[in-house]
């Protein structure tokens, strides 16, 4: 049977998570997030002490590192050397790291590598920054997926709160301001929509508007 794939792009906070797992489980298929890989691999730079921008540091430590994915109830979990980090790498401080360790190629290459091998055993959703540009170059469908960046930030605000974390929104949209520069302005597949991705703004749409448009649009594909 033919695996098939849809590739979930954009910025920081944009909701691709939540659309992507929906997506997945309306269709049956394997949720992948790929930025809990770069979030691993943060972890395990912010434990070892060393600076996330030097890539001769990085490569020193990098035969060490060990990132595998795995699922339990469906759930996407994600292991670092054999210990599960699914959880421990949702600190805003790992995502920053995160965001600083994935320019390295070093590190993109390992990472892609092990995300196209899944992808080529199963269908997936995947969601990332350079799915539809690098990792899945093609994809039955690409989406790039985004929103104002007000809106990220008060969707991140009321997630957080939800947590009981009461953060600044202000500062909540500073940072993401700058992943988006960050993350868009790398050497190394910079985030960028592909040339073929359909482009969505779900800054004034619901989860449900968005799910059900992306599915409409995967059915059309195939
Ligand atoms: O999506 P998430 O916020 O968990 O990703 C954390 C960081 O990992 C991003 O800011 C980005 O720098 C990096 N990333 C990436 N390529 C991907 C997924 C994530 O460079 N495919």
């Amino acid at each position: 049977m033919k695996n098939y794939s849809i590739a979930i792009d954009g910025p920081a906070g944009a909701g691709k998570s939540t659309i992507a797992k929906a997506v997945s489980k309306q269709l049956s298929f394997i949720y992948v997030d790929t930025g809990a890989m770069y979030r691993a691999m943060a972890l395990f730079v912010l434990r070892s002490n060393i600076d996330p921008s030097d890539s001769e540091a990085i490569k020193g430590v990098y035969d060490g590192v060990d990132i595998k994915i795995d699922y339990i109830d469906k759930e996407q979990q994600i292991y670092l050397n054999g210990e599960n980090v699914t959880s421990t790498i949702r600190r805003e401080e790992v995502g920053n790291v995160a965001s600083i360790v994935s320019k390295h190629l070093i590190v993109r290459e390992k990472l892609v590598e092990l995300q196209q091998k899944i992808a080529s055993n199963t269908s997936v959703v995947m969601d990332g920054r350079d799915i539809g540009t690098v990792v899945l170059p093609n994809a039955d469908l690409k989406v790039y997926l985004t929103a104002s960046a007000d809106e990220r930030a008060r969707r991140r605000y009321l997630d957080l709160k939800e947590k009981g974390i009461d953060e600044d929104i202000e500062k909540i949209k500073a940072d993401i301001i700058a992943r988006d520069e960050q993350d868009m302005n790398r050497e190394n597949s910079p985030l960028s929509k592909a040339e073929d991705a359909i482009m969505i703004d779900s800054s004034k749409m619901s989860i449900d508007e968005v799910v059900t448009e992306i599915l409409r649009l995967f059915k059309d594909r195939i």
